[in-house]
């Protein structure tokens, strides 16, 4: 039986074959998950559901009640009803943006397996198949695109430049092209992330440090200044409305796919393969340091690198946790299965 790859463990492995290791063969994991990454997890959960029942006429109060449900301690924790508000107003913003579409939606959280080839024979792997799951196929102008959702702390010139570099979402737009697809290329749904944040008011002392302050450029003295409340939930909500209410909280960009880069990418696919099977062979996974501060923070690996691979480090700071990704109906064996 051939193993699934999925992108992101391809991925993983190009940029560190350590880091791979570590991820997918000994399913090592950091317990505590970036709030970012949570927060973007339940903004693509409940488009789902804004695009799986559009004709549902309470479809916004489903999609709030998901929210609602993903953020159980909200009540409990400063932090996390601070994302709930936050998701709650994303999602509210988006439905008021965009109340009807351009597009036909043709599949949502579309999940695929396609064969992973030679370039230069045709020939199929005979470890692999390559998985994934998109999060939409539409049909826009009478061609197909791949819907793809992003959450973004701002959308500059850069951003949109990036998107051009999106490997994961040409690879899919291959695969799923040899499936019958015929998809012509991307349409980005951007979702900016505000840095809005409820106001907290001012505790006794502080109010009286700033009374001082105001009072001692006062020839007078004196201040009137009021000690200032904390913003009421009422207050924040219909911030975060009129903030997602401008024209830069949402954003979308067509991309179209050029046949030369995808087969480039399907090249790189099999290379990686390749060396992927040879360091399985030789036991042997390189460390790309370069790589160790790629995202604006560390690796969740830093320590262990650091330590030597130091067994209490290893014990302390993570837990072995099998690697889902982004699929749920197929096994990811990647790194599992001895008979590479
Ligand atoms: S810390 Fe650096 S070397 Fe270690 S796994 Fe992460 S990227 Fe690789």
């Amino acid at each position: 039986m051939k193993s699934l790859l999925t992108y992101s463990a391809l991925n993983c492995f190009r940029n560190c074959p350590r880091k791979y290791q570590l991820r997918y063969v000994e399913h090592l994991r950091r317990p505590e998950r970036p709030d970012a990454l949570a927060f973007g997890s339940v903004i693509h959960a409940a488009l789902e559901s804004w695009y799986r029942i559009t004709d549902d006429p309470h479809r916004l109060l489903k999609v709030q009640a998901l929210i609602d449900a993903a953020f159980p301690l909200r009540d409990a924790d400063s932090e996390v009803r601070h994302h709930w508000h936050l998701a709650r107003a994303m999602i509210e913003g988006y439905a008021a943006r965009y109340p009807t579409e351009p597009f036909e939606v043709v599949e949502i959280e579309k999940e695929f397996t396609a064969e992973i080839r030679n370039p230069d024979t045709g020939r199929e792997s005979q470890t692999f198949v390559i998985g994934g799951k998109a999060d939409g196929i539409v049909r826009l102008d009478g061609e197909l695109y791949l819907l793809e959702h992003k959450t973004a702390s701002s959308i500059t010139s850069d951003y949109l430049d990036r998107l051009w570099t999106d490997t994961q979402i040409a690879l899919y737009s291959h695969y799923l092209r040899e499936l019958g697809y015929p998809i012509v290329g991307v349409l980005y749904n951007c979702l900016l992330k505000t840095r809005l944040r409820q106001r907290a008011g001012e505790t006794q002392d502080e109010f009286e440090i700033r009374r001082a302050e105001l009072a001692a450029k006062n020839k007078s003295g004196r201040s009137t200044a009021q000690r200032q409340e904390p913003e009421t939930d009422a207050e924040f909500r219909a911030r975060l409305a009129d903030w997602h209410a401008a024209p830069g909280a949402f954003h979308r960009e067509r991309i179209y796919l050029s046949e030369d880069r995808m087969a480039l990418l399907t090249e790189e696919v099999w290379q990686i393969t390749q060396q992927y099977l040879d360091a399985k062979r030789r036991g042997k996974w390189l460390l790309n340091t370069s790589h160790c501060f790629s995202f604006q923070r560390p690796c969740d690996y830093l320590p262990l690198c650091q330590s030597g691979f130091n067994p209490n480090v290893r014990a302390n700071l993570y837990e072995v946790v099998p690697p889902h990704e982004e699929l749920t109906q197929l096994t990811v064996s990647a790194g599992v299965d001895d008979s590479f």
